[in-house]
């Protein structure tokens, strides 16, 4: 079936995006539905054969062909790099009109557990965001253009479960700092940027692979979620929350508002996965 004519303006033919993370997953899938769509496509990337072999598929997609990809070695956690990319882009395709920070890693972490995978993982999944919406959002703004800033979130940053507190520390200060961004441009005078958190459920990318070479049935595929993304952006959705096979977003709503929950009722943090709260929690979901 043909992609829907997209009514946003930033999602039109000739308009320019950025992808972090944009080499492989989500991104990628991202990057390949832009370049369907007729936008000059820029993926930023670690340095190595994933981006150039990335690039080279979108060119296979692109209707410019090579002329309309541009992929940019970039480590998002540093400002330097997200500088260079974003004047990259601006000289090869004239600016940025959809900017979706996106790259993340979620190698594990431990509470006690080395300080390395904390830094790291903030560095990429939480400075990354912010280094690119401040580095890309002034630009996008000055522009003039309908733009769209997306970031991508986790609902690990909002029903925050125990496993991996690093990343969750990270999704969840993603969540914070992107409200307070489409609050910022919503308050700009005639600013037509917008700022989105797309929260993906599970979804069968290297990330969250796990070893496994084929899908669970219980994930979606990195197109699925693009094209529930795309759709909830032409709705102008702030909070961009997809399901899966698994987790309906009927589910969804009773987890979030039992984790708000849990700072209403003064229960303890955490208490759906706390052994005395289980009963509760159960007869909550099941709407008892
Ligand atoms: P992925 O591993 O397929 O893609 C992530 C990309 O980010 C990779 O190409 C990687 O090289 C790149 N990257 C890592 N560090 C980087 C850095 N410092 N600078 C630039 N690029 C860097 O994983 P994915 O699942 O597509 O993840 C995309 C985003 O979606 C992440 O932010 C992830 O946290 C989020 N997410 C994924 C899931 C899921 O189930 N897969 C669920 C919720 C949120």
């Amino acid at each position: 079936m043909a992609d829907p004519v997209p009514a946003h303006p930033a999602l039109a033919s000739g308009a320019v995006a950025v992808v972090t993370g944009g080499a492989s997953g989500i991104g990628l899938a991202a990057a390949a539905r832009f370049a369907a769509r007729g936008l000059k496509v820029a993926i930023a990337d670690l340095p190595g054969e994933k981006l150039e072999a990335a690039a080279a598929h979108l060119a296979g997609i692109a209707p410019g062909g090579t002329a309309d990809v541009l992929a940019v070695a970039t480590d998002v956690s540093e400002l330097s790099d997200i500088e260079r990319l974003e004047a990259e882009v601006a000289e090869r395709f004239g600016g940025t009109d959809v900017l979706l920070n996106n790259a993340g890693i979620q190698p594990g972490s431990a509470l006690f557990g080395p300080l390395e995978n904390w830094e790291k993982v903030i560095a990429v999944n939480l400075w990354g965001i912010i280094l690119g919406s401040r580095v890309f959002g002034p630009k996008m703004i000055a522009r003039g253009r309908p733009g769209l800033i997306v970031n991508t979130g986790s609902k690990q940053g909002i029903t925050t479960p125990p496993g991996d507190p690093a990343y969750n520390v990270s999704k969840a200060g993603v969540k914070v700092f992107t409200e307070a961004l489409a609050h910022e441009l919503r308050n700009i005078e005639g600013c037509a940027v917008t700022a989105h958190l797309f929260i993906p459920g599970f979804v069968f990318t290297p990330l969250a692979a796990g070893g496994r070479t084929e899908k669970p049935a219980g994930a979606w595929t990195a197109e699925q979620t693009v094209d529930f993304m795309l759709e909830r952006l032409e709705a102008g959705d702030f909070y961009i929350l997809c399901p899966d096979n698994d987790v309906t977003r009927a589910l969804d709503q009773k987890r979030i508002a039992w984790a708000a929950g849990d700072i209403i009722a003064n229960r303890p943090p955490l208490s759906r996965w706390h052994k005395d709260y289980a009963a509760a929690f159960a007869a909550f979901v099941k709407g008892d």
